[in-house]
């Protein structure tokens, strides 16, 4: 008898696989970059199923790398090539909402509910949940909550840190921290859920969230604006928040960007003649149908054309058009992909920093990197700039790796010289644990391994991720 049975006699054969067939999803990374073998994929059903499934892995000696959607771009979701023996616990199916209460404007979700879930949920309430990026099809809460997800509308309203009010967690050794709370103010002592919120499972596990709800977006307005320069799209966001237009995203977008995803996506049509290295997608909004949206962004767009920082707008006449706007900028991750390999970064600076971190990365690789190709596009509102290092066309991945090495830790360099970070939105995982060992300060890495000693003596919660070895 294998000891892998009792796990299997805890939450039957169609919730612990063991079969490589069954597994093998789970052991390789979105990108297909990072690779590593779970001795089973255990999938509870409740809280209570998580927190046995936890004892058990203690007594078995078990690392536990628990999973949501699987969308992680740093690979912190598969084993370790060359860890301990580890189990996936996927929370794929704790995918209830418990509770909505429109009044709150809140909601209690379990972990595995995948975002846009949460998002129809609250739209059918008149209610908005905010978080949007391109994997929200995919990416589930408690995958949103261990990495701190952002996304597209960070600039209005925050990342998940911003969004979540309380939180139900199994620890290390099954006990469950039950802190899925509504309220909006509680001084009670240490704010513990923020401890577990951008942990990527090196703590606990998340089985379900209060979060917060906005009401409904029913006034918007998108534009796509071809600007001058980087410096140009600084004035522009800056007219905008002036404006009193409120802004709900603002992506800046390199014009070879809209090019590549023409070129390999489906269902998108060319939005305007790209004549400007550079463009901004941006979007303004309010809960109130006569807010006079429309004409503030106008206003804005009108002076910065005027001051010649912007050349040519186009300014979404239908929802057809609008959809089609987010459509090239959300597909971009998969269609560069098809283009040719890359070496992405995922970095912040101060948002009047991102021209000069352009220029810096720009001269980057013309003198270190001079067969490369930027590619870079983000939240220019939240200085979260996506940067990549793209190989010309047929170019083998590991070929590129090799002539790429570096360019990733100095990206994150420049970041942390100009006041930045490292790694913004996508977490630690495998592949930034340059960062923490070389560019966090010392004494904070000291604290999380104390804050890590505590709650996970034994070092069983996703080992080899976030802290640096
Ligand atoms: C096309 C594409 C676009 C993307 N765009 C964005 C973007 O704009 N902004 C952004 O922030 N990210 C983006 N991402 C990255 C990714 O979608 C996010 O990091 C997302 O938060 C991951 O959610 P997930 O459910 O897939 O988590 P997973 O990949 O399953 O897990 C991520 C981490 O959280 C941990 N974890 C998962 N579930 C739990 C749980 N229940 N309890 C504790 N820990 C848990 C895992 O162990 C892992 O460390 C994008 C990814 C893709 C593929």
């Amino acid at each position: 008898m294998s000891p892998l049975d009792s796990l299997t006699d805890l939450l039957g054969p169609d919730h612990c696989l063991r079969r490589e067939a069954d597994v093998a999803p789970y052991a390789v990374d979105w990108r297909g970059v990072y690779r590593g073998q779970p001795v089973a994929v255990l999938r509870p059903g409740r809280t209570e199923e998580v927190a046995a499934a936890l004892r058990r892995c203690a007594d078995l000696g078990l690392a536990v790398v628990p999973a949501g959607g699987r969308t992680s771009l740093c690979g912190a979701v598969v084993p370790l090539a060359q860890g301990p023996a580890s189990v996936v616990l996927s929370l794929e199916r704790m995918n209830r909402i418990r509770d909505l209460d429109a009044r709150d404007m809140s909601l209690v979700a379990e972990a595995g509910c995948v975002v846009q879930s949460v998002q129809k949920a609250a739209e059918e309430a008149g209610r908005l949940f905010p978080l949007s990026f391109g994997a929200q099809g995919s990416a589930m809460i408690g995958g949103v909550i261990g990495t701190n997800a952002g996304g597209i509308r960070t600039i209005r309203y925050g990342n998940v840190r911003d969004l979540v009010l309380g939180l139900e967690v199994v620890l290390p050794d099954g006990r469950v921290l039950d802190d899925l709370r509504r309220v909006r103010k509680d001084n009670s002592g240490y704010a513990l859920r923020h401890l577990f919120i951008g942990a990527e499972g090196t703590l606990g596990v998340v089985t379900a969230a209060s979060l917060k709800l906005f009401p409904a977006l029913r006034r918007r307005e998108t534009a796509l604006v071809a600007i001058r320069d980087p410096d140009a799209a600084l004035s522009l966001l800056n007219r905008c928040q002036e404006s009193g237009a409120d802004l709900v995203a603002f992506e800046l977008i390199r014009s070879v960007c809209i090019d590549i995803t023409l070129r390999h996506g489906s269902n998108v049509r060319k939005p305007m003649e790209l004549t400007t290295e550079w463009v901004v997608l941006v979007e303004a909004a309010s809960p109130h149908p006569a807010t006079p949206v429309r004409e503030s962004l106008e206003a804005a767009l009108g002076e910065a054309i005027e001051a010649g920082e912007a050349l040519d707008v186009v300014l979404c006449e239908s929802e057809a058009q609008r959809e089609n706007l987010w459509t090239i900028r959300e597909t971009f991750p998969e269609a560069s992909r098809h283009e040719a390999p890359g070496l992405p970064t995922d970095t912040a600076v101060p948002v009047s920093a991102v021209p000069e971190f352009l220029r810096r990365c720009g001269h980057l690789i013309a003198t270190r990197y001079p067969r490369g190709k930027m590619v870079a596009l983000g939240h220019m509102g939240d200085g979260n700039i996506h940067l990549s290092l793209q190989a010309p066309p047929g170019t083998p991945r590991p070929e590129w790796e090799t002539y790429g090495a570096g360019f990733e830790e100095r990206v994150g360099e420049i970041a942390v010289e100009l006041g930045g970070s490292f790694s913004a939105e996508h977490g630690i995982g495998q592949s930034k644990l340059y960062g923490m060992a070389g560019l966090k300060s010392p004494v904070a890495v000291e604290l999380m391994r104390a804050i890590k000693g505590v709650v996970d003596p034994e070092g069983r919660m996703n080992p080899g991720k976030v802290l640096p070895p």
